[in-house]
């Protein structure tokens, strides 16, 4: 099981002084986007060890960080900078669910500062990433080593997917390469199992937990004034979710929650940033995945036949594509534990 899933989931401008709001920070990690006065996102970029994105929130009183990215190194980049900036001191940082790419920066950040997460993720964090690292201590090397000689063989358009692929998973495995080295597990302190709010003089800050979605239990952050909404892996943009770690069903109860909020804006746990539209775009993606399952198993298709040649041509540009298959095979299975339930 272990390694499925490793295999599937397989400088700031530094200042004297303080910088402006809207001096962005130039990184070879992430593109660090303005979403208001005191709101930010850094997207992941090609190339980079962010993996994850992650949010910036000032209310005024105080900064609080959305998931904390898969290097440490990559978490104090963006701590540095943005001490360069002038932004309320960081007192939260919050991990959105147990993954390693959403939660292994925390342990950068000062002692003061808690770290929120659902109950249920700080325990999944607890269990799972003793044996997350010591996995990786033994199976990183050689998959980050495949990665780095078709990178440095390359010899094709590097606009090409093929060369995009080569930049994105290479310094993945580089990150986990390090993991057993670099990564001290820093637990959650404080937690959040239905909602909280953190509120200052600048804003409202929500932070919501409708439990199993993308995983046992997910945590999302909305800021009602502002209409943005940072969504975890619970939304992603144009790249496959990963699927098998949650509910299929509870995942699209999450998704019509996030449609009841007013949401202009939605930062997903990875891709692009988008409007609310990425909302129903996720749905739509469980929802076709279901219909398939579904007929896979009226038809008594075997399992073996399923492969990633199955992904629908409204995915074909989606990243991440090796997931559809181990979505696909999850989703049959819950569909067959469900239809079982009722004969
Ligand atoms: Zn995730």
């Amino acid at each position: 099981m272990r390694l499925a899933i490793f295999f599937i989931l397989t400088a700031g401008l530094l200042h004297s002084c303080k910088v402006e709001h809207n001096k962005l920070i130039e990184s070879e990690n992430f593109e660090f986007v303005k979403l208001g006065h005191g709101i930010y996102s850094c997207i992941h970029k090609f190339g980079g060890k962010a993996i994850c994105n992650v949010g910036v929130v000032d209310n005024g009183n105080e900064t609080l960080i959305f998931d904390s990215f898969l290097s440490p190194d990559v978490a104090k980049e963006l701590l540095n900078a943005l001490q360069e900036m002038d932004l309320s001191p960081v007192k939260y940082v919050v991990n959105s669910h147990f993954h390693n790419d959403h939660i292994r920066g925390n342990q950068v950040f000062a002692e003061d500062v808690r770290i929120i997460s659902t109950t249920t993720t700080k325990e999944l964090i607890e269990k799972e990433e003793p044996l997350q690292i010591a996995f990786e201590k033994e199976h990183a090397l050689e998959r980050f080593s495949y990665y780095d000689s078709l990178y440095q063989n390359f010899k094709g358009d590097q606009q090409s997917r093929e060369y995009q692929q080569i930049l994105l998973w290479r310094p993945y495995y580089e990150a986990l390469t390090n993991s057993h080295i670099k990564v001290k597990t820093r637990l959650p302190d404080m937690y959040v199992d239905s909602i909280r709010k953190i509120d200052g003089p600048r804003r409202k800050i929500q932070l919501i937990s409708k439990g199993a979605g993308h995983t046992e239990s997910d945590l999302v952050l909305y800021l009602p004034d502002d209409d943005i909404l940072f969504t975890g892996d619970l939304v992603f943009n144009k790249c496959h979710p990963y699927v098998p770690h949650g509910n299929i069903s509870k995942w699209k109860a999450w998704l019509d929650f996030m449609n009841s909020l007013d949401v202009k804006t939605v930062m997903p746990g990875h891709g692009q940033i988008g409007t609310d539209t990425l909302i129903d775009q996720m749905k739509d993606y469980l929802l076709n995945l279901e219909t398939m399952a579904e007929n896979l198993a009226n038809n008594n298709l075997p399992l073996e036949a399923l492969d990633a040649h199955t992904v629908p041509d409204k995915y074909e540009e989606w990243w991440f594509d090796r997931f559809y298959e181990y979505n696909l095979k999850f989703a049959h299975e819950s569909f067959t534990i469900e239809t079982n339930k009722y004969q």
